[in-house]
């Protein structure tokens, strides 16, 4: 039984999902105004490691993840560089997704775009103004955050306590300071949609709402993202859910920040350091690595030396896989270990411990070596296949030649194929394989995951 530590909660709770044997899963997106930075990728990261988890479990897993391309933020760059918002948000999701492809991070199912459902919205905004939940103000229409009963609750505070450190900016036609903009006027602003108020924009609460209800239904197992979503942005989907007298989403899920030099890593401090940059000049899987090293719910230090150690680490992996594979055993026939099995399993289901389920895979390393130096073939490559299996598991892919990097191209092939594999697409799988020929590899399948060779 799997266990998550739930926000709204704030406890470790027991996941039963709204229906046995699937899990829906909607995770908030980027916004598409800029290139993704290492927190992006700690989120994607983290999330990617839960669904393949519970794919892996044998849930059939949907995920969706959204595209928010319409903003203030997006438009201040249009205007900046003199460009169309269109063109500004188009850019950067085409370099969200390459960079995600670098990350070996699965796609969603679905991935909706807030402009496709502004229509969806502007209904929403209406029933909530005609019940009285939602107000016109001077700029805009608002929330009335005093109308849901536990309001803060993801914030694990009270409306009170929250008043007191409010910080907004005072609006004087607000009815308190935590209302938020359902829509916002556009003004003197040619980026706008018609609605019964105006022409105007939708504030970036409503989105989700919508997009996670129209795709998963009212109800719904996981809603999730970085820890700085669950307030206000979770908080505000979760009143307008609240208002509508959906279910919603049954659990609340977010993964720390990531620090470097011990501060909260985010554009505004500065210290932006993008997550190609990084993508670069390290192994891709030397950041999973490091990811699943820690607690997703811990912050995580990035640097060049947590990096550098990550990569050795990694090193020292495909260094045994390879070894195995040398001493001339053949880990597609091999058995697994079905007490190691049941130890990844107990790690993972708590909490998706993962820095505990990594431990005992660096232990198992050392048993394969140990298995190797003392003649031990057959408990080596059995050891050494559940290995390479548990690791393949979480999306790292253990490699012969000591981690030489295959092309990006390759890696997003092999990813696209894993997951149609896994929906037992084998027409498609067939499809990427000639695919990967083309560019010069060849596939095999093993049970401990695909093995790539240059040609
Ligand atoms: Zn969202």
């Amino acid at each position: 039984m799997l266990r998550l530590f739930d926000t709204a909660v704030g406890d470790i709770v027991e996941i039963v999902p709204v229906t046995s044997g699937r899990f829906s899963m909607y995770v908030c997106g980027p916004t598409v105004y800029d290139l993704a930075h290492l927190g992006h990728g700690r989120y994607a990261l983290v999330f990617d490691i839960l669904r393949r988890y519970l794919q892996w479990r044998g849930l059939d897993v949907r995920h969706v993840s959204n595209i928010t391309d319409v903003d203030d933020k997006i438009l201040e760059r249009a205007e900046t560089e003199n460009r169309s918002p269109w063109e500004v948000a188009s850019e950067f999701e085409g370099k969200w997704f390459s960079t995600m492809a670098k990350l070996g991070v699965l796609e969603p199912h679905s991935i909706p775009h807030a402009t496709d459902y502004v229509h969806k919205m502007i209904e929403l905004i209406d029933s909530l103004v005609r019940t009285g939940v939602a107000y016109q103000g001077e700029d805009g229409i608002y929330f009335d955050v005093s109308e849901i009963e536990d309001y803060g609750l993801l914030a694990r505070q009270s409306l009170d306590s929250l008043k007191a450190g409010a910080r907004i900016a005072e609006k004087d036609f607000k009815r308190s300071p935590m209302d938020f903009v359902l829509w916002k006027f556009s003004g003197d602003s040619s980026w706008s949609w018609d609605s019964p108020w105006g022409p105007g924009r939708p504030g970036w609460h409503t989105e989700c709402v919508v997009m996670s209800v129209d795709i998963l239904g009212e109800e719904f197992d996981l809603h999730g993202g970085g820890l700085d979503l669950s307030f206000p942005h979770h908080e505000n989907e979760r009143a307008q859910a609240e208002a509508m007298h959906y279910s919603f989403s049954r659990h609340w899920v977010h993964n720390g920040f990531v620090m470097v030099g011990s501060e909260k890593m985010s554009k505004s401090l500065g210290n932006f350091t993008t997550l190609d940059d990084l993508l670069d000049h390290t192994d891709p899987r030397a950041y999973r690595l490091l990811v699943l090293q820690s607690h997703y719910r811990s912050p995580l230090e990035v640097n060049s030396q947590t990096i550098a150690e990550a990569s050795r680490a990694l090193a020292r992996l495909d260094a045994t896989y390879q070894r195995v594979i040398e001493a001339g055993g053949d880990l597609s026939g091999a058995s697994f270990s079905d007490i190691e099995l049941r130890r990844f399993i107990e790690a993972m289901d708590y909490d998706l411990d993962t820095p505990t389920a990594m431990a005992r895979l660096f232990e198992l390393r050392s048993l394969v070596n140990q298995s190797l130096d003392e003649g031990r073939l057959v408990e080596a490559v059995s050891l050494g296949a559940t290995m390479a299996h548990l690791l393949g598991a979480l999306g790292l892919v253990l490699r012969e030649g000591g981690g030489e990097e295959l092309p990006a191209g390759v890696v997003e092939l092999l990813e696209r194929r894993e997951l149609a594999r896994s929906e037992r697409d084998f027409d498609l799988s067939d499809r990427l394989r000639n695919d990967i020929l083309e560019l010069g590899f060849s596939v095999e399948d093993t049970t401990s995951g695909p093995k790539v060779r240059k040609l």
